[in-house]
C-alpha cells in the first residue's frame, strides 16, 4: 500500500479535529502530523504531543531553513507542517491525518500532490454560528475577525476533492473513513499495478499456449 496525506479543512468550528481525533483512535493506518504552532499552549496541551510549541524567532529561522511543507498565520500565530514529520508518518506505512486551515492545505497539495483533499461542512448557517461562539472566549474584535476567517474558509470548498457535511459527528467519522478506503482502492495508488496485471496475463497466456497443443 502507497499511504498519503489526508487534509482535513473546515471553517473554524466545523468539527475537523473532533472527526481527525476520532478516525486516528480507530484506525491503526493512520498517523499524525504534529504541527508547530507559536501560539501558547492550552492547559491540557502537551509539547511535541498536540503541537512543537515554538518561539516566533524559532519558527521563522526554521522556515528559513526550508524546513516546512506548508506554514499559514491564522488568527495573529504561525502554524506549520514539518515536512519530516510527514514522512515519519509515510514511512511508518502510515496515511497521515492532517489538520491545518485552507490556506495551508493548498500549499501543502503542491508539495504532497498525492494527498487527499477534504472539507468539513457544518450543517447550518446556525450550527456554524454555535460552534463559532461556544470557541470563542476572545474579545469583540476577535470575534469578527474568527467571522472573517469562516467566510474566507469557506470560499475555497472548490479546491476540495470531498465534502462531509459534519451534522452527526459518528456519520461523519464514518464518511471520512469510507473516503481513505476508497482511495487506497483507486487506482493510481495501487502499488505494483502493472506487474501484477502482467504477472497474470503472462499465466493466462501460458494456459491458452497449452490448450493450443
Ligand atoms: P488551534 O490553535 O485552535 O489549535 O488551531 C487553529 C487553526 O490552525 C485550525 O484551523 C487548525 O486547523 C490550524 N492549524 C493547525 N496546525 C496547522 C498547520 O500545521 N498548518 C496550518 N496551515 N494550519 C494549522
Amino acid at each position: 500500500m502507497n499511504p498519503f496525506p489526508v487534509i482535513l479543512s473546515a471553517p473554524s468550528g466545523g468539527g475537523k479535529t473532533t472527526i481527525a481525533r476520532a478516525l486516528l483512535a480507530q484506525r491503526s493506518d493512520l498517523g499524525y502530523s504534529v504541527s508547530c504552532t507559536t501560539r501558547a499552549p492550552r492547559p491540557a496541551e502537551r509539547d511535541g504531543r498536540d503541537y512543537y510549541f515554538l518561539s516566533r524567532r524559532e519558527f521563522i529561522e526554521r522556515q528559513q531553513r526550508g524546513e516546512f511543507a506548508e506554514s499559514a498565520e491564522v488568527h495573529g500565530n504561525l502554524y506549520g507542517t514539518l515536512q519530516s514529520e510527514v514522512n515519519r508518518v509515510l514511512r511508518a506505512g502510515q496515511h497521515v491525518m492532517m489538520d491545518i486551515d485552507v490556506q495551508g492545505a493548498l500549499q501543502f497539495r503542491r508539495a504532497f500532490p498525492q494527498s487527499v483533499t477534504i472539507f468539513v461542512l457544518p450543517p447550518s448557517g446556525e450550527v456554524l454560528l454555535q460552534r463559532l461562539r461556544e470557541r470563542d472566549t476572545e474579545s469583540g474584535s476577535q470575534v469578527v475577525a474568527r467571522l472573517q476567517s469562516a467566510l474566507q474558509e469557506l470560499q475555497a470548498v472548490d479546491e476540495y476533492q470531498y465534502v462531509v457535511v459534519n451534522d452527526d459527528l459518528d456519520s461523519a467519522v464514518k464518511l471520512v473513513s469510507s473516503i481513505i478506503d476508497a482511495e487506497v482502492a483507486s487506482r493510481d495508488r495501487v502499488a505494483n499495478l502493472r506487474l501484477q496485471v502482467t504477472q497474470l496475463i503472462e499465466r493466462l497466456e501460458l494456459e491458452i499456449e497449452n490448450h493450443s497443443h
